[in-house]
């Protein structure tokens, strides 16, 4: 058993042509990067002004198929402004999944609204539509036009899919739910830039998205964020919210309401076009790991490599095997994986055995917890391919 991973490890190490240790996920520059930064250095134009936010908003809009896009520091801020815009108050309940990383339930505690954690489904490691639906049947009932949570009698405002690893929740079922219950979509596209569901870009589907740009996302600005939307009006006011509500003017300082200093500095946007134009190439040479990775786990048995969901194309973000928990212990491979110089990690610890998320409603979270036990992902960074030329 040792043996087998052992040998994915070397085989890993020389798909990547090195000796020392693979990281999980790295930048790849190697397109325009230089040129666009150095332009910003050049001209001066770093910080708050300058044309690459403008272009960087516009090719990502134009990507995803979405009206707007508006760039901000990073994807926890884009969440942040997607959920205030889309509507959500004060002691409402966000319902989202447990599977997730922190900052889906920092951005709704942020607007003192309170995280609700439900199961997902372990096709798609995303909300588990039916699951969902019996939940609210189960918590649920309207007072005055509103969903309201019987248990805690709060208001039950809106719904976060979040898309793991580029893979999409099943969207088609789960606007349907929303749609039954009353429920706005603002969907944590942080990970699935290069996602589409149904051939719709991911972060699309609902009244807003919002997207990552971090250092170990599929495209990195250094660090970044976006929010998509489709509804100009909400767009204009994301702009707004981002940028201190500032009234242009000649000289005065007006500022119509609190605001936040979220917006995307010129010098991260220019890194944000050279990067977006790689994308594509990104996208094909990730396409590629499927397949290695499919060769790699052949001779283990008792594993498999995650892959897109039926009509979802996945960006693979990062990939992910899944463990027959029968036969391995999660922490066993992971040792083994890192001594033999390997970078691997588990799924996030699910939000609700977290100190600060410790005393949320949530639903029965089985899948959740079985998938914790049994994810690992491993190196993902695109190989060099032969589509890895300088454009
Ligand atoms: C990366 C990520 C975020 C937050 O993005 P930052 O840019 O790091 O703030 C939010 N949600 C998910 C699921 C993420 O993976």
């Amino acid at each position: 058993m040792i043996r087998e991973w052992f040998e994915l490890a070397e085989n890993i190490k020389k798909m990547y042509g090195s000796e020392g240790a693979i990281a999980l996920h790295e930048p790849t520059f190697d397109g325009k990067e230089m040129e666009y930064v150095n332009d910003c250095i050049q001209s001066g134009w770093v910080s708050s002004v300058g044309k690459y936010v403008n272009e960087f908003e516009k090719q990502l809009a134009s990507y995803a198929g979405v009206k707007r896009a508006i760039a901000v520091v990073n994807g926890t801020a884009a969440l942040h402004i997607a959920l205030k815009i889309a509507g959500v108050k004060e002691q409402d309940e966000v319902l989202m999944p447990a599977l997730t990383f922190i900052a889906t339930a920092n951005a709704v505690s942020y607007l003192g609204a309170v995280p609700h954690f439900v199961d997902v489904s372990t096709l798609t490691l995303g909300i588990d539509p039916d699951k969902l639906e019996k939940h609210i049947i189960q918590i649920g009932q309207f007072k005055d036009g509103h969903l309201v949570n019987r248990l805690t009698g709060r208001i039950i405002r809106a719904v976060v899919p979040m898309h793991t690893f580029g893979h999409p929740v099943d969207m088609d079922p789960l606007l349907d739910v929303c749609d039954r219950y009353g429920l706005v979509i603002i969907e944590d596209a942080a990970e699935s830039l290069g996602s589409f569901y149904k051939g719709k870009h991911t972060g699309g589907f609902g009244l807003a998205g919002a997207l990552s740009f971090n250092g170990n996302k599929i495209i990195t600005t250094g660090g970044g964020g976006a929010i998509l939307t489709n509804d100009e009006q909400l767009a204009d006011h994301a702009k707004h919210l981002t940028t201190t509500a500032k009234i242009p003017h000649k000289w005065d300082y007006r500022h119509d309401e609190i605001a936040y200093n979220y917006r995307m500095p010129n010098i991260n946007a220019a890194l944000g076009c050279a990067q977006l134009e790689r994308l594509p190439y990104f996208l094909e040479e990730k396409k590629n790991l499927v397949k290695k990775y499919q060769e790699f786990l052949k001779p283990i048995k008792g594993v498999r490599l995650l892959t897109e969901p039926e009509s979802s194309s996945s960006n693979y973000w990062l990939q992910t095997i899944i463990l027959d928990e029968d036969i391995y212990n999660r922490d066993d491979v992971l040792e083994i994986l890192l001594k033999n110089g390997v970078q691997a990690r588990p799924v996030w610890t699910p939000l609700d055995g977290l100190l600060p998320y410790s005393g949320c409603p949530k639903d029965d979270l089985s899948n959740t917890y079985l998938l914790n036990r049994q994810i690992i992902n491993i190196p993902s960074t695109p190989l060099k391919g032969e589509h890895n030329v300088k454009t």
